[in-house]
Formats: structure tokens, C-alpha cells, sequence
């Protein structure tokens, strides 16, 4: 048996394995106890509600990635690969065409295959713990819209590298890395004004007794409150949140209309507080420079393997159809796990990074309590997992456990007045 296929199943089976392991550790870590601190927030019914969602949730994605697993190993082992490159080359005879049609292909076919899955997630699981508020129009437009931005976004930048690999070889990856640099600070700029709004409708912050609390805090710290947006996020779902995005003038703080709702003016002006220690902190700023460093040694490395007999054969196909798009492809499954670590990495920094803009909220904003209450209000609001497995986090967690943060704001507040305050 080829050895690129026995390292590309290990691979499957092993970050399969690795989710089963994440999810059984996750949910044996749900104690039945409520924790002290959302005594006041929680009641014993609805903290089991909560349990009961991550159950639901983790049981549906034990579903998902089992079907998938199930489907695509024998899809690779049988050739499923081979005969989409036959279909590729027999409808267009010109290398970039039939790199679009073949990566076509498993796009839009694994996005249809996604369709069923999604809908259950969001018209049964999401329904019934009511958080869901999409419609089936919404749910069909926001498919569609997707999907033409892969057709539109995706498919010249796929065109574009193919190209450059045809035509410069060796040096190839050093222009893929430099063209995508460009286009993802393009891309990182444009999303908030372009990308964005077809989704949802972004409002400047009307006025309000929220604006004048938000307004005293940003001109205090020389923030340009045209920055400040409501997001329609009750189209789709009851849940809350708030982010930042974007750069220069594009940059925004983005507040749900659900979390405006729920929320106190002083709980919200120590979310966006939180939201502005990412923008003064640089932390978009580091994450994109992060990508860029991280894109440039995947494309290294992928230069290294588009020529690999061995990799075309692991999915059944010949030397003398070996292409640049089929490369693309398999060379992914192979870097799967490099991803996984990087990821991990990326998770540390951010929920780093989430620390320092507790800090950021409580130094400059001062009101401790608020910022507490904001999170423990989001963690209900949301049915968040309150005791999630240290693996799970080190894993896939972006934000540290909620508990966790409202001990270190705690701590702030000690440090900041002491133990009398
Ligand atoms: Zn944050």
C-alpha cells in the first residue's frame, strides 16, 4: 500500500479520534452543580437546560464527523479523486478550467452535502432550546450568498495560483504567498463595508442613554465613535455577542441587537471596552501578521510536494496526469494536522488576548462589576458550557472559560484597590 495513503488515513482516523476523545472528556466534565458565582444568574432548571444543550450539540457533531469519516475514506480508497479529474479533463482541456471545475466540484458538493446537517442543526437543535430565529428564506439566501462569494472570491485567487504555478515553477509559491498577502489585507479591509452587509444590517449606535455612556468612555480614551455599529444578529439567532473588525477606516465594534436588549448601559460599555482593548492592544494587527508568516510556509511546503509521484498515486492517479489543482487538494489532507497545531497555537494567543482586553475594559473603564455581570449575563443568554475540559481548551477554545476570566477580573480588582475594595 502507498505511503502518502496509510499517512493520509492515519491522519483522518487520528484528528477523528482526537475530536471523539475532546467532546467524551468535555461532556464527562459536566458536574451537576451550580457554580457559585451564577447563583444569582441561574437557576437549577435552566443550568441543566444548559447541559443538556452541550449534549445535544456535542452528540450532533459526533454524528457529522463520523458520517463525513465514514463517507470519505472510501471515497479516497476507491478512486473518487480520479474519476472527478476525469470529469475535470473531460470538460475543458486548459489546466486553470479544469482546476476550477475539479475543485469546483468538491466545494459545491460538500457544501450540498453540508445542507441537511445544517438544517437540522438550526431548524430542530437551535429551535428547540430557542435560540433559532433564521427562516427557511434567510437559511436558502445565506447558502446562496456563500456560495457566490466562493464563485466570486474564491475562484480568481484559485485561477491565480494555478497560473503562477504554471508559469514560474520553482519561485511560484514566493508570488502565491506575496498575491494572497495583498488580497487577504484587502480582503481583511473590505469585509466589515462589503462582506458583511449582505449578511446583516450594520446601524451606527442611535442616540440614547447608551450612546451618551459609550460616548463620555470613547472620547476619554480618543476613540472615533463612528466606530460603533448595532448588528441585526436576532435575524438568525437569539444568542449575543459583540466583536471587532477591520482596520484603519474600516474598523468597527460591532454590537448585537440581542445583546443591547438584554444588557445594562454599563455592562455594555465594558464589552465595548473589551472590544476596544483588541483595537488599541493590536491584536487584529498580530493576527493577520501571524497568517501572513503561516501562509508563506504553506506555500513552501506545497511547492515541495506538487511534483510527488507518490501523492497522486496515494489517490489513484497517474504520473502523467499529475496537475497542479489535484496537488493543491491532496496536499491538504497532508498539512491537515500542521493546521491542527497551528491552530492550537492561535487559540493560545487569542484567549491571551481576550485576558489582556478584560484588563484593558476594568483599567480604563473601571466598572469591574459590569464587565462580570456582561459575561455571566452572554454564558446564560447563550447556554454556554460552563465547566469545559481543560483539553477541549487547550484545543479549540478562542476565549478562555468564562469562569476562568471572571477570576482574573476578580484579581484585577484586588490588585487595583486592594483586598478591602
Ligand atoms: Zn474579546
Amino acid at each position: 500500500m502507498n505511503i502518502y495513503l496509510i499517512i493520509i488515513l492515519a491522519i483522518l482516523v487520528g484528528q477523528y479520534l482526537l475530536g471523539l476523545i475532546s467532546d467524551l472528556l468535555n461532556v464527562s466534565n459536566i458536574q451537576e452543580e451550580l457554580p457559585k458565582e451564577f447563583k444569582d444568574v441561574y437557576d437549577k432548571e435552566k443550568y441543566k437546560k444548559s447541559q443538556q444543550y452541550l449534549k445535544d450539540t456535542t452528540k450532533f457533531g459526533l454524528f457529522t464527523s463520523t458520517v463525513s469519516i465514514i463517507f470519505l475514506i472510501p471515497f479516497i480508497v476507491f478512486g473518487g479523486f480520479r474519476y472527478l479529474d476525469i470529469v475535470a479533463r473531460t470538460i475543458a482541456n486548459n489546466q486553470i478550467l479544469q482546476g476550477l471545475i475539479f475543485v469546483g466540484i468538491i466545494v459545491i458538493g460538500g457544501t450540498l452535502i453540508g445542507i441537511p446537517f445544517s438544517i437540522y442543526s438550526t431548524f430542530h437543535i437551535e429551535e428547540k432550546y430557542g435560540f433559532n430565529k433564521t427562516t427557511p428564506k434567510t437559511f436558502v439566501l445565506d447558502i446562496a450568498k456563500t456560495l457566490l462569494l466562493v464563485i466570486i472570491i474564491g475562484a480568481p485567487i484559485m485561477a491565480l495560483v494555478l497560473w503562477f504555478f504554471m508559469k514560474f515553477q520553482g519561485i511560484a509559491w514566493l508570488y502565491c504567498w506575496i498575491a494572497l498577502t495583498v488580497i487577504q489585507i484587502i480582503l481583511t479591509f473590505l469585509a466589515p463595508i462589503i462582506i458583511m452587509p449582505l449578511f446583516n444590517k450594520f446601524i451606527p449606535l442611535q442616540e440614547c442613554e447608551l450612546k451618551d455612556e459609550i460616548e463620555t468612555y470613547a472620547n476619554k480614551e480618543n476613540f472615533k465613535m463612528k466606530g460603533v455599529f448595532t448588528m441585526d444578529g436576532s435575524k438568525r439567532s437569539s444568542k449575543s455577542n459583540a466583536f471587532f473588525t477591520g482596520f484603519g477606516k474600516s474598523r468597527r465594534i460591532v454590537l448585537f441587537d440581542t445583546l443591547i436588549e438584554k444588557q445594562t448601559k454599563e455592562e455594555l460599555t465594558a464589552v465595548l471596552a473589551h472590544e476596544m482593548g483588541h483595537y488599541q492592544k493590536k491584536h487584529i494587527l498580530k493576527m493577520i501578521i501571524t497568517s501572513i508568516i503561516e501562509s508563506g510556509i504553506m506555500f513552501y511546503i506545497l511547492s515541495l510536494f506538487l511534483k510527488n509521484e507518490g501523492l497522486f498515486h496515494a489517490f489513484g492517479i497517474s504520473p502523467e496526469h499529475m496537475s497542479i489543482y489535484a496537488g493543491i487538494v491532496f496536499f491538504g489532507f497532508l498539512y491537515a494536522p500542521i493546521n491542527t497545531i497551528l491552530g492550537i497555537f492561535a487559540n493560545i494567543s487569542s484567549r491571551k488576548h481576550e485576558y489582556e482586553a478584560d484588563k484593558f475594559s476594568v483599567d480604563t473603564y473601571g466598572h469591574e462589576d459590569a464587565m462580570i455581570n456582561a459575561l455571566k449575563k452572554l454564558s446564560v443568554d447563550n447556554l454556554s458550557n460552563l465547566t469545559p475540559h481543560p483539553f477541549t481548551v487547550f484545543l479549540s477554545y478562542s476565549h478562555p472559560p468564562v469562569l476562568e476570566r471572571i477570576k482574573a477580573i476578580k484579581q484585577l480588582k484586588i490588585k487595583n484597590y486592594g483586598l478591602c475594595g
